[in-house]
């Protein structure tokens, strides 16, 4: 199946790119004070993410989201596989299947649901509410059922938003035998016949949980992991910009040189999780770094809730991308009530995981209603979200640690041809700090000087022969 825009070869990788003596004002993203660096600068420059790769990559994902926004997705079943299938088309993604009955900690997986159609009719043969036109409108998990009801008993089944009458409500009853119907408030009033004929023509029996994974192997030991969740179905930000942003980083990524090894998990809310941590509790040891990814597509600020450590890499991380480069954006503390990140830093594995989000989850009206659309969901946040993954994970990737080989007093950088650089890079302060104890990002944040300019000043350094890159084993 051919996809135009989605399948064609991947986008340029390389996101910093250096260049000598070179100019390209149309690469550079819009920030103030990276225009001014590269209008001074001589010799290397600063390249930044291109705006236009930001805004390419935006409309492939929105595009992306609405493929796949039709499917029933739940947190099980054909919906969950169809969608992990199309992305399979993207990314050499692995589908596990963990059987219903398994185990997982406190935790057993169910039995698979699914639905092929369902509705209510009215006296006249008509659907009053029709699972064609929304899945939304059924309660996921619904048990089957054929039978003719009284109104009272519909109404007892049906949920509804009176706060926003036209919207249509999402619900799931994943862990208790009912069924039940979705509607927008506003077809309540016509709702006047005294009996309904209501029928969900699902199937709850034994099947398997299914999620995707990606591991995408470094040259150090240590992993990022990045997970998101795949169990809502027809909502846009909740969380079909995950899905979206998570794949196409995946894409991504798999042409950048790596440090470190990348795991990509697409895995149902909850119990995803903790599924993966019950099978894989060696290589959840190596995360160095994660994110969670959810609700990542509304043209809210972008907000992220720290890891249960709190000073973790990735905390700092992103905390000095959000100083830098999206000064409007939140940091929140960690609290057990975000999404996947507190099965993540649950105690007995207390990983170095956070969440990165826009508007938080319940702070917007449309959450988990029908108005959580493609419509809510936009190029430009999707794209200004990859955006801001992205530099994040590539200061983990990149936070290196070196030795000043000529620390007996400060070296000349004039004979060198240096002298210029030295403000603008931090060169002064890549040479005072760097005695094998100091990370990059440590000299960042103390400097207050952005990442890459030290990175760029580390490896200028280091041709000069006066820096040398330690690997974490000499760190150690
Ligand atoms: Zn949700």
């Amino acid at each position: 199946m051919q996809h135009p825009g989605l399948s064609d070869a991947p986008p340029d990788h390389i996101i910093y790119v250096w260049r000598g003596g070179k100019i390209f004002p149309n690469n550079v993203m819009a920030q103030p004070d990276m225009g001014r660096d590269i209008q001074a600068a001589s010799g290397s420059l600063l390249i930044s993410l291109p705006q236009q790769r930001v805004e390419q990559t935006g409309r492939r994902a929105h595009e992306l989201a609405a493929e796949l926004y039709p499917l029933c997705r739940s947190l099980t079943g054909e919906g969950v596989r169809g969608t992990l299938r199309r992305l399979q088309e993207l990314i050499p993604l692995t589908i596990n299947e963990i059987p219903s009955g398994t185990p997982a900690y406190d935790w057993v997986v169910p039995d698979e649901w699914n639905i092929t159609d369902a509705y209510v009719l009215d006296g006249a043969g008509r659907r009053v509410i029709d699972f064609n036109a929304s899945n939304l409108h059924v309660v996921g998990y619904s048990s089957p059922i054929d039978a003719r009801v009284s109104r009272e008993e519909l109404l007892r089944h049906l949920h509804t938003d009176p706060d926003h009458p036209d919207w249509i409500p999402y619900r799931h009853t994943y862990y208790r035998e009912s069924w039940g119907f979705c509607a927008a408030h506003r077809l309540l009033a016509e709702l006047t016949e005294a009996e309904y004929r209501v029928r969900i023509d699902s199937r709850i029996a034994p099947g398997s949980l299914s999620y995707g994974e990606l591991y995408l192997p470094g040259t150090e030991p240590g992993e990022i992991l990045v997970s998101t969740h795949i169990c809502h179905p027809s909502l846009g930000n909740d969380n079909l910009s995950g899905i979206v942003i998570a794949a196409l980083l995946a894409q991504d990524l798999q042409l950048a040189p790596r440090r470190f090894g990348v795991r990509f998990l697409f895995v149902p809310a909850t119990l995803g999780p903790i599924v993966w941590l019950s099978r894989n509790e060696p290589v959840a040891a190596a995360v160095l770094a994660g994110l969670v990814l959810a609700g990542v597509g509304d043209d809210g600020a972008p907000t992220y809730m720290r890891s249960r450590r709190g000073n973790a890499l990735i905390d700092r991380a992103i905390e000095h991308v959000f100083r830098h480069y999206s000064p409007a954006a939140k940091i929140r503390d960690f609290a057990p009530t975000g999404y996947d990140q507190r099965q993540y830093c649950s105690p007995g594995f207390d990983l170095p995981v956070g969440g990165f989000m826009r508007t938080p989850n319940g702070q917007y009206a449309q959450y988990h209603t029908s108005a959580d659309n493609l419509k809510f969901v936009t190029p430009g946040a999707l794209g200004d979200s990859w955006r801001l993954i992205r530099m994040t994970l590539d200061i983990v990737q990149e936070n290196l640690r070196f030795e000043n080989l000529s620390p007996k007093g400060e070296p000349r950088l004039g004979p060198r041809g240096l002298f210029n650089d030295a403000e603008r890079l931090g060169l002064l302060w890549l040479l005072s700090l760097s005695d094998g104890r100091h990370t990059l990002l440590d000299i960042a944040e103390r400097s207050g000087l952005p990442f890459w300019h030290l990175l760029e000043g580390a490896r200028q350094l280091e041709q000069s022969g006066l820096l040398r890159r330690m690997s974490e084993r000499d760190a150690e």
